[in-house]
């Protein structure tokens, strides 16, 4: 049996207009409508009987029984407690009974899942040892940066990410060192993922239309990538201070963000060991060459490596720069 074969456009119409809603644009409610594309992002995610899903933005439900066809549980957050009611229903008329269904937002803060969630897949993927996790995912563009960073930040065993996203953030996760889309989320992502375009989409393949294009990308963990970097929660924060002010000559940034730990001689003996030009800025040192510097500088703290999460930890709200929601309206 194929699940929903009926999220169309004139059946959502259809849905809202029995309820006495509309889509909200600030919650990013665009629903897929084209059922190839709803296919094609779940064949990208190859879903096996290991796999438990997360899927943020359930909307009425229309992708989430796909998933639950083929994965053994699904994670879904819906944070519209009218969506949520809708999805459940659909959920109900399935007949899938491996979905946990969340009404709540997905984010605790820019850097942090909610517990809810967090507690739901770890109990899905504590359920067998073999169990891993995939995002499977229509994001809400607004929160599609966060989402993403933060699962690679987690030590979750995940494996896949496939999720439709705003054109202009895929561009940026690819973005190659010296231009203009290249920032903390290019090297973030990029230093333990391999992150691919699937596919470019259209506004039309949503209802209602967003105002943008949109991209099927795949993310993949690199266990090498990963197992190069030292101190993944030092690095985070270190590309997320460092490219907050990604145009001024960088050695005067790390002298700021790490004036508690390490005087300028010692901050120009680490530098000394890269073949810099003065005044480099952040934006022209490529991924690799971050990674060695964070853990050079990491390395050269030593014991008072503990301070430099204070002032990291001090804004639970600043996360890695990706979009904000301005650029859908
Ligand atoms: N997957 C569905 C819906 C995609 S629209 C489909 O393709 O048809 C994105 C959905 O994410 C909306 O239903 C919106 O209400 C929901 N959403 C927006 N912000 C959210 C948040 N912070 N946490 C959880 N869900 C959110």
């Amino acid at each position: 049996m194929r699940p929903l074969d009926r999220q169309t456009r004139s059946h959502l119409m259809h849905l809202f207009q029995t309820h006495g809603f509309h889509p909200r644009t600030d919650l990013g409610q665009n629903f897929l409508i084209d059922l190839n594309i709803i296919d094609f992002v779940v064949r990208q995610a190859d879903l096996g009987p290991q796999d438990v899903v997360l899927e943020i933005g359930a909307g009425t439900g229309g992708m989430t029984t796909f998933l639950a066809h083929e994965a053994a549980a699904v994670v879904s957050v819906e944070i519209d407690r009218r969506m949520h009611g809708l999805a459940s229903e659909a959920l109900a008329g399935s007949g899938c009974k491996n979905v946990t269904l969340l009404n709540c937002d997905a984010l605790k803060n820019k850097n942090r899942f909610a517990v809810e969630v967090v507690d739901a897949i770890e109990q899905q993927l504590a359920a067998e040892p073999q169990r891993r996790l995939k995002l499977v995912a229509n994001l809400p563009y607004c929160i599609a940066t966060p989402v993403i960073s933060n699962l690679v930040a987690t030590e979750w065993p995940w494996v896949l990410m496939v999720a439709t996203i705003q054109w202009e953030l895929a561009e940026r996760m690819r973005a190659a060192p010296g231009t203009h889309d290249y920032g903390s989320l290019s090297v973030w992502l990029q230093s333990q993922c391999a992150v691919s375009l699937l596919k470019k989409l259209g506004p039309t393949v949503f209802w209602p239309r967003p105002n943008v294009e949109s991209a099927v990308v795949r993310l993949a963990p690199d266990s090498e990538r990963r197992g190069a970097i030292a101190d993944r929660q030092f690095f985070h924060d270190f590309i997320r201070r460092l490219f907050h002010q990604r145009r001024k000559a960088a050695r005067n940034v790390l002298t700021g963000m790490y004036r508690k730990q390490l005087s300028k001689p010692a901050i120009d003996d680490v530098l000394q060991g890269f073949a810099l030009k003065p005044g480099f800025r952040a934006e022209d040192c490529d991924v690799a060459t971050l990674v060695r510097l964070a853990d050079g500088l990491h390395k050269a703290m030593g014991p008072l490596i503990g301070l430099a999460g204070e002032d990291a930890n001090d804004d639970a709200n600043s996360g890695i720069e990706g979009l904000d929601c301005r650029m859908t309206d």
